[in-house]
C-alpha cells in the first residue's frame, strides 16, 4: 500500500509532513516545527508516532522534537553533520544512506547550502522527496550557511529524480517565489499559468505544495538558471527584493 503523507500547516508558513505506512502501521514525521497539532492529528487519524525525520538543524524543523519524542517515545533521525546542533537525534544520518519507515526505503541526499548539513530524504518507489527548506515551489532556501555552487548542485541533484517526484517543501512560500521569478522570467507561459493557478488557490485558502520536479524544470528560476553565477545572482536579487 502506498504512503499516507498529510499536511500540517503550523506557524506562519511552514507545513510538517505527517507520513503513514499502513502496511507496518508505522508514522513519522518530517520537521516538527511545532508539537501539538502535530501529535493531535496524529490521534485523530488513530496513528502512532514512530519517528521523526528532520532535514537540518533550524528551531522551525526541530521545534517540536523534544516534546513528541516525550509523549510517544519515537526515534529521531537527521544530518550527521548536525547533530551537534539537534541534540534530541537518536540516529544520524549522510548522504546515500538508507532510513526505513516499516517497509518502505528512503534514500538520503546531502544537499547543503541553506544549512551546512542540510539533508533530503527521497522515497524512489513513492516518487515524493521531502526537501525542507532547500527546494520550494517557484524558489529554493536561502543560502545562510552555503553557496550558490552547493545550491546549483542540489537543484541537479534534485532534478535528477525524475519529473514525476512530489517535492514536499517546508513552507507556503509559493505567491511571494512566483512574483520574483515572474520578474526574472516575464514571457515564460508556464510561469504565468502557474502564477495565476497559485494566486487562486492562495485566494480560497488553499496550501500550493507539493509541488513536483516537471513543475520547477519549467518554472522555477534557480532550477532553471543556467549556471552558479545566474543562480548567485538570482538568489541575491529575491533577498533584496
Ligand atoms: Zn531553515
Ligand atoms: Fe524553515
Amino acid at each position: 500500500m502506498p504512503l499516507e503523507i498529510i499536511r500540517i500547516p503550523v506557524l506562519s508558513d511552514n507545513y510538517v509532513w505527517l507520513v503513514h505506512e499502513p502496511d507496518s502501521g508505522e508514522t513519522m514525521v518530517v520537521d516538527p516545527a511545532v508539537a501539538p497539532p502535530v501529535l493531535a492529528e496524529a490521534d485523530l487519524r488513530g496513528w502512532e508516532i514512530t519517528q521523526i525525520w528532520n532535514t537540518h538543524w533550524h528551531p522551525d524543523h526541530t521545534g517540536g522534537n523534544a516534546e513528541i519524542k516525550a509523549a510517544t517515545g519515537c526515534t529521531i533521525t537527521g544530518p550527521q553533520a548536525e547533530a551537534a546542533r539537534i541534540p534530541t537525534l537518536d540516529v544520524q544520518v549522510s548522504g546515500g544512506d538508507v532510513v526505513r519507515l516499516g517497509a518502505v526505503e528512503a534514500r538520503v541526499i546531502d544537499v547543503p547550502a541553506h544549512t551546512a548539513g542540510h539533508i533530503a530524504y527521497h522515497f524512489a518507489a513513492e516518487h515524493a522527496a521531502f526537501v525542507g527548506d532547500t527546494l520550494f515551489a517557484m524558489g529554493c532556501g536561502r543560502l545562510f550557511e552555503g553557496t550558490a555552487e552547493q545550491m546549483y548542485g542540489n537543484m541537479r541533484k534534485l532534478e535528477a529524480l525524475g519529473e514525476d517526484t512530489a517535492i514536499y517543501c517546508a513552507h507556503e512560500y509559493t505567491l511571494s517565489n512566483g512574483r520574483f521569478a515572474l520578474m526574472v522570467e516575464p514571457d515564460n507561459l508556464a510561469l504565468i499559468k502557474r502564477v495565476n493557478e497559485v494566486t487562486a488557490m492562495r485566494e480560497r485558502g488553499e496550501a500550493t505544495v507539493p509541488t513536483t520536479i516537471a513543475l520547477e524544470r519549467a518554472t522555477n528560476p534557480f532550477m532553471r538558471a543556467s549556471s552558479v553565477e545566474e543562480l548567485a545572482a538570482r538568489r541575491a536579487a529575491k533577498d533584496a527584493a
